[in-house]
């Protein structure tokens, strides 16, 4: 292994930040630890990189290495009777859900994007729109196996390796590398899921909804619009969906084939829509946005009840591709916080005023429920989260800076929580304010078991544990 011509340039998800790495693609454990072994000759560090879809520096490590992990894809066993898979780690959503939804099963936990790999997942511990009900991808896993940079290939569960467990999930690849994952599946009756769609008309109401109608669902998401202010600010959409129950569904067994799950890749039967960003850039600004946020809540005004695909309600994102290209060269950056659902609703206001005077709006504005969990670094409350994604450009690139900043002090006086995937801006005081200090003392410390000569670090690591 040598790294001769592997130096390249990687971006985050949102095209904002860029770091220039050594590009090391791996296909076994053993290539992992030769990795290792040769950082610690040449004295450099080392990232795990899934398909490196972290809104911010996770998966980024400047003049260190970085791993290719996409190479480690196979489903390596798979149960229908049980519902329990085992898959390499560099095995996609997509991959995984379009192997076990034919037998009637779908996976547990999702992101926006089926492109995210099983590692990039529980490197952060990731959250779907049921996270108030089944909990983070992290509570699904009944195994997993991971090379740590001793060489020493450990297997750990709930029970076996505990503190590993719930450390490494949900540990950004800091304290090792997944090889393997089992995971349990989730039981369908349906390709199809029923969501009801209704507007709601300010930021009481909205979150108000999403506490009164989380428990009579399985899923609940939020819209929310960015720009009113007064009597409207925090307006927007709510879906709340469910899984069909047996025999709710007369078609389940054509509904269930893959081909009714595809997410058309042409809009109107003609267009690729891999080009549909080029047209979405014009609006991409201040009062562009407002239009299309006006047309938007417009068309939610009519409450109704649909039947979706599971795949269409969960990559909602993947819709258009590279849609993220459409926020220009600068990118973009996404802030999401964390709130118990007692302080939420002003610590919102007052973020969302602040924007609106600063004239930095966010384009678009997601909200969930959530529920808290036991792992060592986690980013959930019994409250919400609020997903903002804010264009960056040259000219307004240090003031967003600035006004994130000033969202962290909100959050953190109102007692939230930030994201190891979204955030770019958290600091080293603002994780050791959110986590504690108790906490971070014992993830450095499995770290130095784990890690003794300090090899896995990213830019995120060196940002906030450095
Ligand atoms: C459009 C979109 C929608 C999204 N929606 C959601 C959402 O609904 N909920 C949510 O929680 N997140 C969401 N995300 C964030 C995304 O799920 C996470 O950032 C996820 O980690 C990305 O997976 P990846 O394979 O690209 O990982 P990467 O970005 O490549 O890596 C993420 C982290 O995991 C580590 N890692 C990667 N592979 C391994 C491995 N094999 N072993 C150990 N560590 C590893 C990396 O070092 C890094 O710290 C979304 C992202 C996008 C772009």
């Amino acid at each position: 292994m040598n790294l001769n011509a592997h130096f390249s340039q990687l971006e985050n998800f949102g095209h904002s930040l860029k770091t220039s790495s050594y590009w090391l693609p791996v296909k076994t454990p053993e290539d992992i630890f030769e990795a290792f072994q040769l950082a610690k000759k040449l004295g450099l560090k080392v990232t795990a990189r899934g398909t490196g879809l972290s809104y911010n520096d996770a998966s980024l490590n400047g003049g260190g290495i970085v791993l290719d992990m996409r190479g480690m894809n196979q489903i390596e066993e798979w149960n229908p009777a049980s519902g329990l898979v085992r898959c390499e780690s560099g095995v996609t959503l997509e991959q995984l859900w379009k192997r076990v939804e034919p037998d009637g099963w779908w996976p547990p936990v999702v992101s926006g994007t089926m492109k995210t790999t099983l590692g990039g997942c529980l490197g952060a511990n990731i959250h779907g729109k049921n996270n108030f009900r089944v909990g983070t991808i992290g509570e699904h896993v009944l195994e997993f196996d991971a090379m740590l940079p001793t060489g020493a290939l450990v297997t750990c569960t709930p029970k076996k390796n505990a503190d590993l467990f719930y450390a490494m999930i949900g540990g950004l690849g800091m304290l090792g590398v997944f090889t393997s994952i089992t995971l349990k599946m989730k039981h369908i009756y349906s390709g199809l899921i029923s969501v009801d769609a209704r507007p709601v008309f300010n930021l009481h109401e909205h979150l108000n909804d999403l506490l009164e109608n989380a428990p009579k669902n399985d899923y609940i998401v939020g819209w929310l619009d960015t720009f009113p202010g007064g009597r409207s600010l925090g307006r927007g959409q709510i879906h709340a969906a469910r899984n069909l129950n047996e025999g709710e569904d007369p078609n389940a067994q054509e509904t269930m084939k893959l081909a009714y799950q595809h997410l058309p890749d042409r809009l109107f039967g003609v267009m690729p829509k891999s080009f549909l960003h080029y047209f979405m850039s014009p609006f991409v600004n201040n009062p562009g946005w407002r239009m299309v946020n006006i047309a938007k809540y417009v068309s939610a005004l009519r409450k109704h009840t649909f039947r979706q695909s599971h795949a269409a309600f969960h990559f909602l994102l993947d819709y258009v591709p590279n849609w993220e290209r459409s926020f220009g060269r600068g990118g973009l950056i996404q802030y999401q916080s964390f709130l118990p659902k007692e302080t939420a609703e002003d610590a919102w206001r007052e973020m969302l005023l602040l924007s609106q005077k600063r004239g930095l709006p966010s384009y678009l504005g997601v909200t969930k429920r959530h529920r808290p969990d036991k792992f060592l670094l986690t980013h959930a409350v019994d409250g919400f989260s609020l997903a903002l994604d804010f264009k960056v450009t040259e000219r307004n690139r240090r003031r967003l800076s600035e006004m994130l900043q000033e969202f962290d002090r909100i959050v953190l006086d109102a007692g939230g929580r930030f994201y190891f995937a979204k955030n770019s801006e958290t600091s080293a005081e603002s994780a050791r304010k959110f986590l504690g200090d108790t906490n971070i003392a014992r993830f450095k410390k499995l770290k130095k078991r784990c890690d003794p000569n300090g090899l896995l670090e990213s830019d995120l690591y060196r940002r906030v544990f450095g």
